[in-house]
């Protein structure tokens, strides 16, 4: 279990000790997808750089399967652990083609070379990008250089995955494109903790977190989060209508898919 347990952090540069997070709790099992929303500095970012220990929180405690991030022998095992994929793609581009991009983080775990090709391969075919082996990553769509991103971080086969706003740069296409490889990761097992401040991302997730202010406003639900108007609009989320009447159907028992909450998507499910 990836596990928060009443972090409280602060920036030395922060005016006047002001928390970025306040009181956070929140445990990611294996398998289980928790969707973490809130406006811009609400402290979404601070809690994905707690997780592998990049931050120490100011108090209370971050854990991975039981080992803290204040252990420091523990450190490199929970980077194994717990993989992260960035807002940016651009900025998590580390070599000249697809296939030593996405080698480069097991390399450095000191995986033998066989391995290694079995795990590019598979990290690959995992994001749809085999065959653009030896592409140039700056060649790549926006879409597909976050896809190398995640493929990078599934090849380290960590246990849970941290993506900060990743769809965030990206355009439609793009965007469904990750949400459906997050959905997938999931069914394999994978823990995943998926920042956004799109409400619209939260539809096929297990468990629904709002931060305001570093503090937890909701913890619940995604279809629960859906009634909760003011709330919504007191930490500055917009639910997009297309959401509201895919989850509404949903519940209805229409089989809507979550990666799917478009007009032809929700169309589709209602012919059936
Ligand atoms: P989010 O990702 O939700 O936009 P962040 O975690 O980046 O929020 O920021 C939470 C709070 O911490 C904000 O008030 C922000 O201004 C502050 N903050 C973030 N990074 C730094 C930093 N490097 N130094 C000082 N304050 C920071
Ligand atoms: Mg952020």
């Amino acid at each position: 279990m990836l596990s928060f347990k009443d972090i409280r952090f602060t920036y030395a540069a922060a005016p006047d000790g002001v928390l970025a997070l306040d009181g956070v709790c929140l445990d990611i099992e294996p398998g289980r997808h928790v969707v973490v929303l809130g406006a811009n500095g609400s402290g979404k970012s601070t809690l994905a750089r707690l997780s592998n220990g990049l931050l120490l929180p100011l108090s209370g405690d971050v854990s991975v399967d039981g080992v803290s991030t204040a252990e420091e022998s523990g450190l490199r095992e929970i980077r194994s652990r717990v993989g992260m994929v960035f807002q940016r793609p651009d900025d998590q581009i580390v070599a000249t083609t697809v296939e030593e991009d996405v080698a480069f983080g097991p390399e450095n775990l000191g995986i033998p070379r066989a391995e290694l090709r079995t795990r590019v391969d598979q990290a690959l075919a995992a994001v749809g990008l085999l065959g653009l082996e030896r592409r140039e990553p700056h060649l790549l769509s926006g879409g597909q250089k976050q896809r190398l991103a995640i493929a990078g971080a599934i090849a380290m086969q960590p246990s849970y995955l941290v993506l900060d706003e990743p769809t965030s740069m990206l355009d439609a296409c793009g965007r469904e494109d990750v949400l459906a490889i997050i959905a997938t990761l999931r069914a394999q097992g994978h823990g995943i903790l998926h920042i956004t401040h799109d409400l619209a991302d939260m539809a096929g997730a297990d468990t629904a977190v709002v931060l305001n202010r570093g503090r937890v406003l909701y913890a619940g639900t995604p279809s629960g989060l859906v009634s909760r108007a003011e709330l919504l609009e007191t930490c500055g989320l917009e639910l997009p209508a297309l959401s509201i009447l895919g989850m509404r159907l949903q519940e209805l028992g229409v089989p809507v898919l979550p990666t799917d909450m478009t007009v032809s998507g929700i169309l589709e499910a209602l012919w059936l």
